[in-house]
């Protein structure tokens, strides 16, 4: 206990945290979405802040490119081909192991998500996809869970913190005053845009500043939530543009009493109900497609299969995933298979290629 107080005194020093404020963190669980360069930097504070949970949810594994932006990461991890997860776990658990720190490895799907999310008192964005925001934002609103959206591409950021409109018992629909529920990120971001059509960080890059900026406010938002602050939250939507030093703030509650939002105001939440068959998605901007068999096989079979593979290219294989890569005619592909089932087929951008390849050298 005492060890406790130190650690976090300089932090149960501030006003709106204090001796309560820290207990109350101790107690919480939050979820991090995805352990890109947003999700590592909102691990890593929310895990030295002491939040007493944080539950690490991520697909995949640490590569040579993310080492630019991605803290928690080092070239070891890259070099074994480490999942994120299990990685940001190794390293998190170096830095506070007075704290719980799960590990998913695991994409965030409608299947899951009840799961992950269920205990959590927020959600952190660290996603790389809007599909995934969406089935998010859904979670959220229908749970009545706090949700901080973030995202970073390029050098241009945002941020916003959804406060769920409920049945009007929510901590933060209290008051009439600066505590009240927000509109949602689908009263936001209406449609999703055609896909390969919004740049990505693999397509225009992504500047580690702005990175750290972007989670470090999503971080702010949730030690607010966290501590019970509802009324300090910020309610605007945060627009970075950082290398032209333009930094503003757009109000947007008149989003949710204007608007006709299917998620938030109809309660309609498709992204959680989910579709039947959809097991292929196109990694957007990554020249990849993820798979996700029906029956997934090959799971415990990776040294058999690893003997096979050898005869077409190169193949490792580590506790938590195998990886091969071959040259199919004049092209080169690298295929990841997870234990879950899960496969990432590199050096396509069409599901259907992705399949082939699954199917001719790791089975159906
Ligand atoms: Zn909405």
């Amino acid at each position: 206990v005492t060890s406790s107080i130190d650690r976090y005194h300089r932090q149960s020093l501030l006003a709106g945290i204090g001796a309560d404020g820290q207990r109350r963190l101790a107690d919480s669980t939050a979820l991090i979405l995805g352990c890109g360069a947003l999700g590592c930097v909102s691990a890593e504070l929310l895990a030295r802040a002491g939040v007493g949970r944080l539950r690490i949810v991520d697909r995949d594994f640490v590569e040579l490119t993310n080492l630019q932006r991605q803290l928690l990461y080092d070239e070891r991890d890259a070099a074994e081909a480490l999942p994120k997860a299990i990685a940001a776990k190794r390293r998190l658990e170096r830095i506070n192991s007075e704290i719980t720190i799960e590990a998913h490895v695991d994409d965030v799907n409608y299947t899951n998500i009840d799961e992950l999310a269920g205990d959590a008192d927020v959600l952190i964005d660290g996603l790389d996809n809007l599909e995934t925001r969406y089935l998010a934002n859904d979670y959220a609103v229908s749970r009545g869970r706090p949700y901080a959206y973030g995202a970073a591409v390029g050098t241009s950021g945002m941020g916003f913190t959804i406060l769920p409109h409920g049945s009007g018992d929510l901590p933060w629909e209290n008051d009439g005053g600066d505590n009240h529920a927000t509109p949602c990120f689908r009263c936001l971001f209406e449609e999703m845009p055609p896909a390969g059509t919004s740049p990505t960080c693999d397509t225009i890059g992504v500047l580690s500043s702005l990175v750290t900026i972007v989670a470090s406010f999503q971080v702010t938002e949730a030690l607010k939530v966290l501590t019970g602050n509802f009324a300090k939250l910020r309610r605007t939507l945060l627009n970075i543009e950082l290398w032209d030093n333009d930094i503003h703030q757009l109000g947007v509650d008149g989003a949710y009493e204007n608007g006709d939002c299917p998620c938030c105001k109809h309660r309609h939440f498709e992204y959680l109900e989910g579709e039947s068959g959809n097991s292929a998605s196109v990694l957007c901007g990554r020249n990849a497609v993820q798979l996700r068999p029906r029956k997934p096989d090959q799971a415990g079979h990776f040294e058999q299969l690893a003997v096979r593979l050898r005869t077409f290219g190169e193949v490792t294989v580590n506790e938590f995933m195998l990886r091969a890569l071959v040259a199919d005619g004049a092209k080169r592909y690298e295929i990841s298979l997870f234990r879950d089932g899960r496969a990432i087929i590199k050096g396509t951008d069409q599901a259907d290629d992705a399949r082939s390849i699954y199917a001719r050298y790791v089975g159906s």
